[in-house]
């Protein structure tokens, strides 16, 4: 049972928070910081859902050609600028309705309507003919049907009309794997959405940071979220806040789903690679037998550098993580943020992964206490301590396993415990839940099925690598 006074001062010093902040939220940082070129960039690379502004605008020339063609009256801008000086009240309904944009197309009897502001199905049914009570008729034909009114500017309608001039189907891609479609029958008009199924395919990157770690991601064409992930995948070991050099490099495999060859969206890494400082990084993602998908460097041992799961050998857990409950002494409910283990005065305690120890002295109810920095993400702590083990010190560097000190029962603690907690980004998570991905390596029994699939992506980054760079120097 441990104490841990509210008396007791903030757990870290203020000069530490900001350490504290995640590789999330410093990227984040750094990305307002970049100049708005660089998103802009990035934003291209995301949108690759929308339709390309150039390709709407061809279309729009045709079709303003094809309403010259055809000599609509409503578009004739004359009537426009009439309307506007002789009644300029009007003006204001007038002018949203720019020239329909008509496109004839494969048959006499093909009509295709691009959505502009201030349009309405019934505006686009007009443009294209057909009289305003087909609308109707349209829209109480299937519940669904009234999705068709639901426009989006830069939409495009597609009529098909029998030669009486009477509608047959209506279609509209609503985004790159979704479309509706209305087709005339006996009794109406039947509604119909289909939703194209993305092919998934893996897609490579290679960049060469110049400036920033966005700008050059942005510039190789990996997406925002991607370069998050990535930052994220290698967050132990690379600080990208601060480490991040001109020359280092990366190299992605990512899932990319595709619908009629477009790029409609992306999956997750399946395999990297980053050069930092001339040090390279390896990780490839696996998604063990019960579904648990994590990244493993390419011989199998976890990204996360596995963190002990116990700091302390032969001790039993005599309370858990918990947002609130009773505390010992103060008997009042508050949240007991680590874990504790007893065990008996003079028990070694271990250091849970490499790292610089913040501090190693009192620190109010916590008694005798051990603070550890890992990497750029992590953060643990160790109170009630009798003493620590020579050599540690605050400053001072340990590596995973080494001792630190011994059991205890400093501060406000009712028996000898070793009150443990553990920071993900400066935010407490129970070291025993799902929530720390405590990195074992890939057990025995899936490991030739880890390789079957890691070493391809190894071999494939390497190969397109190679690729890319001979012709680039052609
Ligand atoms: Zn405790």
């Amino acid at each position: 049972m441990t104490k841990e006074s509210s008396k007791a001062p903030p757990l870290y010093p203020k000069t530490h928070l900001l350490a504290a902040s995640g590789i999330a939220a410093l990227l984040s940082l750094a990305l307002l910081v970049f100049p708005s070129s660089d998103v802009e960039a990035k934003k291209t690379t995301l949108s690759l859902e929308l339709e390309s502004p150039a390709e709407q605008l061809t279309q729009d020339q045709d079709a303003a050609e094809a309403v010259q063609a055809t000599n609509e009256p409503a578009a004739s801008p004359f009537a426009q600028i009439e309307n506007s000086a002789e009644e300029p009240q009007e003006t204001a309904q007038a002018a949203p309705s720019p020239a329909p944009v008509i496109e004839e197309k494969k048959s006499p009897n093909h009509r295709e309507v691009i959505v502009s502001k201030g349009d309405t199905l019934s505006t686009l049914f007009e443009k294209v003919g057909l009289p305003a009570t087909s609308v109707h008729e349209v829209l109480a034909s299937d519940k669904q049907a009234k999705q068709f009114s639901q426009l989006k500017h830069g939409q495009k309608l597609e009529f098909e009309l029998s030669p009486d001039g009477q509608l047959t189907n209506l279609h509209s891609k609503i985004s790159d794997v979704e479309s509706i479609t209305l087709t005339k029958n006996d009794k109406g008009y039947a509604f119909n959405r289909i939703t194209a199924k993305p092919t998934v395919r893996s897609a490579y990157v290679h960049g060469v940071i110049n400036s920033s770690l966005s700008q050059s991601a942005a510039r190789a064409g990996l997406s925002h979220s991607l370069t998050m992930d990535m930052a994220s995948v290698f967050g132990y070991d690379v600080d990208f806040a601060q480490d991040i050099r001109q020359g280092d490099q990366f190299d992605v495999i990512y899932e990319q789903k595709v619908v009629n060859g477009k790029a409609v969206g992306n999956g997750p890494i399946l395999s990297a690679r980053f050069t930092n400082r001339g040090k390279t990084y390896t990780a490839v993602r696996y998604t063990n037998k019960q579904g648990n998908s994590s990244y493993y460097t390419a011989d199998g041992n976890s990204m996360r550098k596995a963190f002990i799961r116990t700091p302390v050998d032969f001790a039993r857990i005599s309370s858990k993580f918990s947002m609130g409950r009773k505390h010992p002494i103060l008997n009042k409910i508050r949240a007991h943020k680590g874990v504790d283990y007893a065990a008996p005065r003079g028990t070694p305690i271990k250091a849970a992964g490499d790292g610089k120890v913040l501090l190693a002295g009192r620190r109010g109810g916590y008694g005798n206490t051990v603070i550890i920095q890992h990497g750029n993400t992590y953060r643990t702590l160790y109170g009630h301590m009798q003493g620590f083990a020579k050599g540690v010190q605050t400053g001072s560097s340990v590596k995973q396993g080494q001792v630190i000190g011994y059991i205890g029962t400093t501060g406000l603690s009712t028996g000898p415990h070793l009150h443990y907690e553990f920071q993900v980004n400066g935010v407490h998570v129970d070291p025993l839940g799902q929530k720390v991905a405590m990195a074992d390596p890939i057990s025995k029994a899936e490991r030739a099925r880890f390789l079957a699939q890691s070493q391809p992506l190894m071999a494939r980054m390497d190969q397109e690598k190679s690729t890319q760079l001979a012709s680039s120097k052609r």
